[in-house]
Order: structure tokens, then C-alpha cells, then sequence
């Protein structure tokens, strides 16, 4: 993804600026703030925070009191007619079958809650998340047209199966500026495909052919290993993918994975990237197709995770940010997922679904001082914040 201003400019890392017609005049002072750099030194000194994300899922949950009712009350007793019969003295006006009754009908709630929770989110696996990255690594970077993309493709297409109802795979042949034809798949993994009510999921599978953010001149030409670029994203996915098959979301889950985001320039002038979005917005699953809202997930896995609301998404689906964030920090994420704008749009795979109408925001954390450099590796990366994401992403399908 490139950096941009707002009004029609944008602008990038490296200087460089295009037009995008697109994007609205920014509604916020400092809207036209313009990041040329995020190797800013601010990183090191990030709060880690602390994780409350069990407990405050637990708390969210209609069967709470009751399970901490339960084990209150039967730990004050041992099992055994003995001990029912010492509480007949508290409770002169109570037969003891009466209370008897009463224990066995709380535990027998009790366990009927239990057995609802994994029903209600919490069966994402960070660590899994963590071996999915691994799994991408070993098929070296994933640039459309290589051999690496081709088994990564094939990978996904395969996992996929295993996991969701339905997968859609869109192939076509993309004709660079240069003239040079690229095989490209958009993969879509559809959970209750037959449910109108949708929730559309956003990431790129591709990573980067050059370093072009590296300062070093030689290290620009080498190819980003993308663990955060492109790993990140995907690995999520395909954790998620192991949570809604064990536990089916309530409404329908469409998983899409895009190719090509990352492959050109962003300008001036913007070609041949965000080549899968682009044309998943023109070639719908179906007519009509209106998800209720959807969540593009880009760059996720930085160890010291810190992600701010873009503006682009603010102006194209609020309601969208407030609900992302909202169930974030009721899930004691806050400290991830900050109050904070980044205070320029970032033109990522969200910008065409936006503009063909589907209210897609972009969670994305752009302050990664590994972007489109050779050290985008797995080391960069920690089951942490795959954990922290996963558990977000989760619970806004539930
Ligand atoms: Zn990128």
C-alpha cells in the first residue's frame, strides 16, 4: 500500500505522489498531514500493555453469573448427603430435596453454559496463526508470476477447502504496463454461503518484488520476504478459518484473499497495484452482492502492534471504524487498537471496494519499520499480536 493526502494527491514513502480521484477533501484538521517517512524512533517506546482479553470476553457472555454462581456455591460443600444435611439448621423453612434440587439445577445450567462458549468466540490460536507465516516463508516470496506464488496459491486453495464451505477462485491474466502477462488468483472462502446477511474479510496474499523503502541501494532491488506484508494477513485468515469451522459464525463469512496488491508502483502514476481488489469490485460473487461490513487486514503481526483508524475509512464507512474499534476495546485490546488517526489516507485494497459502494474500512498498523525492506521476516512478527487481531476479527462474527 502506498501513503497519501487527501484531495485527490497522494503521496508515498519515497516522495513520490499520484492523483486518486477517489478520496474526499480530509474532514479533519491535520487530515493533510503527510507521513514521508514512519522510521521515526517513536516505536521503541510503545506501552506493551496488558492483556484482558479473556476476561473481558468472559464478561460479555449472558451465562457469566451463572458459571460463577455454580462453583461458588459447590465448593462450599463437599458432595454427599452428609453435607446437604448440615444445611438444614440455615434453612429451617427449606426441605433439604428442595435445596438438593436446586444445586443439581444450577450445575446442570452451569454446565449448559460451558458448553456454549466456544460458541462465542475465544477459539483463535495466535500460535497457530504463527506456524501459517512460517508455512508462506518456506515458499519464498510470493510475487505474482513465480513459483513461490504459484505453490502459496495452490496452498491457500487447499487449505481453504478443508476449512470453509465454498471457495471461489478468480483467475485471469493481468497485462502489466510493461507489457508483461501475470497469472493472478483471488481466492474467496465463503462460510454459510447460502446466508444473505455477509461479512466481507480483506487481505493480500502477494508480497512485494522490491525493497524500494530500503535506504541501501543495492537492498532495493531485492525482493520484501513479506512475513508482515502479505504472511500476516493471510496466516490470520487462515487461523480464523480454524475458529469458524470448529465453531460456524452466525451470518455468512466471506475470507477474501487478494493477489497483486503489492506488485507495481504507487505512483505517480498508481499501476498495476491493487490489482485483485480492483477486480474482485468488478467481477462480484454475485449480483447484488452487499456485505454488511468488511475489514481489509494488512500488516498485523508487528511485534510492537500499535494500529490507528485511516482516514480513508473513516470518510468512507465510519460506522464501520466505531464498530471495529468499539469491540476491540471491550475485549481490553485499547492499548492495540488506540483512539488515535493516522491523519493521512493509506491507498490499500479497501480504496476500489470503497468506491464500488461495499463498506470496507482498512485496519492496518503502517508505523512497521520493516515495510517494503528486505527485514520484513518472521522474527519481526510475534504470535502476540496475531493473538490479539485474530481475537478482534473473531468476535465482530460472532
Ligand atoms: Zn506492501
Amino acid at each position: 500500500m502506498g501513503l497519501s493526502r487527501s484531495g485527490g494527491t497522494v503521496r508515498f514513502a519515497d516522495g513520490r505522489k499520484i492523483e486518486l480521484p477517489c478520496c474526499r477533501p480530509p474532514a479533519t484538521k491535520g487530515a493533510a498531514g503527510l507521513r514521508l517517512k514512519r522510521n521515526d524512533g517513536c516505536l521503541a517506546s510503545k506501552p506493551s500493555g496488558t492483556r484482558r482479553g479473556g476476561h473481558a470476553r468472559c464478561q460479555r457472555q449472558f451465562c457469566t453469573g451463572r458459571q460463577q454462581a455454580a462453583p461458588h456455591r459447590a465448593g462450599r460443600r463437599k458432595p454427599g448427603s452428609s453435607q446437604l444435611r448440615s444445611e438444614r439448621p440455615f434453612h429451617p423453612g427449606i426441605p433439604w430435596y428442595f435445596l438438593s434440587s436446586l444445586i443439581l439445577i444450577i450445575a446442570i445450567i452451569a454446565a449448559g453454559c460451558s458448553g456454549e462458549r466456544p460458541d462465542k468466540g475465544g477459539n483463535f490460536d495466535g500460535e497457530s496463526a504463527m506456524r501459517y507465516v512460517q508455512a508462506q516463508m518456506q515458499f519464498g516470496a510470493r510475487i505474482p508470476g513465480s513459483l513461490g506464488a504459484q505453490r502459496a496459491g495452490d496452498w491457500i486453495i487447499a487449505e481453504m477447502n478443508s476449512r470453509a464451505d465454498t471457495v471461489i477462485v478468480q483467475s485471469w491474466t493481468h497485462t502489466t504496463a510493461d507489457g508483461k502477462q501475470l497469472p493472478m488468483r483471488n481466492i474467496l472462502a465463503r462460510f454459510r454461503p447460502a446466508d444473505a446477511s455477509r461479512i466481507l474479510y480483506v487481505t493480500h496474499w502477494d508480497t512485494r518484488p522490491v525493497s524500494d523503502n530500503s535506504s541501501n541501494l543495492g537492498e532495493r532491488q531485492m525482493p520484501v520476504p513479506g512475513a508482515n506484508d502479505g504472511g500476516s494477513g493471510v496466516a490470520l485468515f487462515m487461523a480464523l478459518a480454524d475458529a469458524l469451522k470448529k465453531a460456524p459464525p452466525p451470518s455468512g463469512v466471506d475470507l477474501l484473499f487478494v493477489d497483486g496488491e503489492d506488485y507495481g508502483s504507487f505512483g505517480p502514476p498508481m499501476v498495476d497495484v491493487l490489482i485483485g481488489s480492483t477486480w474482485f469490485a468488478s467481477h462480484l460473487p454475485e449480483p447484488g452482492y452487499k456485505p454488511i461490513f468488511g475489514v481489509l487486514w494488512d500488516m498485523i503481526g508487528d511485534r510492537d502492534l500499535k494500529i490507528k483508524k485511516e482516514l480513508y475509512s473513516i470518510q468512507g464507512a465510519p460506522e464501520v471504524v466505531d464498530r471495529v474499534w468499539r469491540v476491540a476495546a471491550e475485549l481490553g485490546h485499547d492499548d492495540v487498537f488506540v483512539d488515535e488517526q493516522y491523519g493521512y489516507g493509506i491507498t490499500d485494497d479497501h480504496v476500489p471496494l470503497l468506491q464500488a459502494g461495499l463498506r470496507v474500512i482498512d485496519v492496518i498498523d503502517i508505523d512497521y519499520p520493516n515495510h517494503h525492506r528486505p527485514t520484513d521476516t518472521i522474527d519481526k512478527i510475534s504470535a502476540r499480536s496475531l493473538s490479539i487481531v485474530g481475537e478482534v476479527a473473531e468476535a465482530l462474527l460472532r
